[in-house]
């Protein structure tokens, strides 16, 4: 490889492209990384972490008025947006020099440019330089998209500067039905603003379970927040400090922030995919095969730009997947079936494998096992919640194929049932695990009654 300036170019910073540069130095390949923004990318610098940040000072709200109930008595709670904002920016600050540091000890040259494709073993960066490498990793990530073009649109803000706003908007329109969507509703209403979510389909979280979609949209409605399906936001006019937002349904929303979460496209913009001969797949990302190498032997591509599964954890694993098929002398596939995830919605939700509605068409006979109750801390505050556990089981082989959780904790309980479902474990094997009392996960082990349709459990 020594024809080449380099043995690999990472193209990108963020999740994917970190951890296979780290890899790949580990395995003793000479590693040069461009960032064109900040090192960490989407998750760590306007994603999940900062995002989960704000969840948790959000829910602060619901403890104190649940503390009540036990007999707390809380002053006046009030919230300030530019402490929370300063204290989240310090701790993103931390991370991304945590990521230089880790990068820099592990050998990796860090370039601060964008850098794009001259052709299948050349990258050039933005002030014209050229560098050589052997192997190329596109890891650009992706970006907020902002759907149609309609009037107005250059009022609307997406998460990106979300993150950032000077003060906490009194009332938030935000247009979407996806997980980005629902968590900045939840977000913007548990810190003390007014929420409308505006999302053109039936309903909520496409792709999700239909009980999960309806649970949560019912649930978010008893916590205050205005949810409209089937319209979209088609004008937003500005009218002094506010905005006006006109529904395909003909009312008007009026706000003082508008956010549209409706989606996020890969960056392969100017990219010089054609130059190097890159393919752009039917998902609108690169395409890739099983060990994510690009129709150019020597550019491999991962992460959110490749449109496979676009989540951190995935985006990591595809990148050490990479560093150990080319640099570990170990060629490996990534499996991206069952791969738990959550929304961090208010109430949580954490799923893992088939909805109910792919194993009906999937299996021959499909097995459903549901229970909605009141979670035990409900009682004493009072608060009107009820908690969704939901199992679809493969009736022929009983198998759990599908877990599906909404209430406090979610996502914590379904990374542990993700190593059981990943494992094959059946219906079974749940119910002889000993419940542990009292817990909300208990009732994936307790569940004998195959269920009946949510409407009647939530008529009940
Ligand atoms: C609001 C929000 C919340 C999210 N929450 C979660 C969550 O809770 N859990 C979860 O698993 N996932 C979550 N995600 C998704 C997650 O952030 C992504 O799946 C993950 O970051 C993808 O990693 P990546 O390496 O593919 O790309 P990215 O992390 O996007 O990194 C790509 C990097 O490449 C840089 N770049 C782009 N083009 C160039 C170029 N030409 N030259 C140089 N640099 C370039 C970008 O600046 C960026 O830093 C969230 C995303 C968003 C937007």
């Amino acid at each position: 490889m020594s024809d080449y300036d380099v043995d690999l170019f990472v193209i990108g910073g963020g999740s994917g492209g970190v951890r296979a540069a780290r890899m790949a130095a580990q395995h003793g390949a000479r590693v040069m990384l461009a960032e064109e923004y900040r090192v960490g990318g989407t998750c760590v610098i306007r994603g999940c972490v900062p995002k989960k940040l704000l969840v948790y000072a959000s829910r602060f709200r619901g403890e104190f008025e649940d503390a009540a109930g036990y007999g707390w008595t809380v002053p006046q709670a009030s919230f300030d947006w530019p402490t929370l904002i300063a204290n989240k920016d310090k701790e993103i600050a931390r991370l991304e020099a945590a990521y230089t540091a880790t990068l820099e000890k592990a050998g990796v040259a860090i370039v601060k440019s964008r850098a794009v494709l001259a052709n299948a073993h050349t990258v050039q960066l933005a002030n014209g330089d050229r560098v050589r490498a052997a192997y190329i990793l596109i890891a650009t990530g992706g970006a907020p998209s902002y759907g149609d073009p309609i009037p107005g649109i250059e009022h609307a803000i997406s998460s990106n500067e979300a993150f950032h706003l000077p003060q906490l908007p009194p009332h938030v329109l935000v247009q979407g039905g996806g997980y980005i969507a629902v968590e900045f509703a939840g977000i913007f209403a548990g810190l003390g603003a007014q929420v409308t979510l505006v999302y053109r389909g039936e309903n909520i979280l496409r792709g999700f379970d239909d009980d999960v979609r309806q649970h949560l949209r019912m649930d978010m409605e008893k916590r205050g927040i205005r949810v409209f399906t089937g319209c979209k936001v088609e004008a937003i006019e500005q009218t002094s400090a506010r905005y006006s937002a006109l529904l395909s349904s003909g009312n008007r929303v009026s706000a003082d922030c508008v956010m549209f979460a409706v989606g996020r496209h890969p960056n392969i913009g100017k990219m010089g995919l054609e130059e190097a001969g890159v393919g752009i797949g039917k998902n609108g990302g690169v395409a890739v095969d099983e060990y994510s190498r690009t129709r150019t032997a020597s550019i491999y591509a991962i992460g959110d730009v490749t449109n496979r599964v676009n989540l951190t954890p995935v985006a990591i694993r595809e990148g050490a997947a990479f560093s150990d098929t080319v640099f570990g002398g170990k060629p490996t596939a990534v499996d991206h079936t069952n791969v738990p995830t959550a929304v961090f919605s208010d109430p949580e939700i954490g799923v893992v494998g088939l909805t109910e509605t792919q194993a009906r068409a999937q299996l021959a006979q499909t097995d459903i096992y549901r229970a909605m109750f009141r979670p035990l801390k409900a009682t004493l505050s009072g608060r009107d919640t009820t908690v969704l556990i939901k199992l679809v089981v493969d009736g022929r082989s009983d198998r759990v194929v599908g877990c599906h959780l909404v209430g406090e904790g979610a996502a914590e309980m379904v990374q542990l049932a993700a190593i059981a479902v990943k494992m094959g474990a059946t219906k079974a094997d749940f119910d002889a695990t000993m419940a542990l009392h009292p817990t909300t996960a208990e009732e994936l082990v307790t569940m004998r009654q195959k269920s009946a349709s949510y409407a009647r459990a939530a008529a009940e």
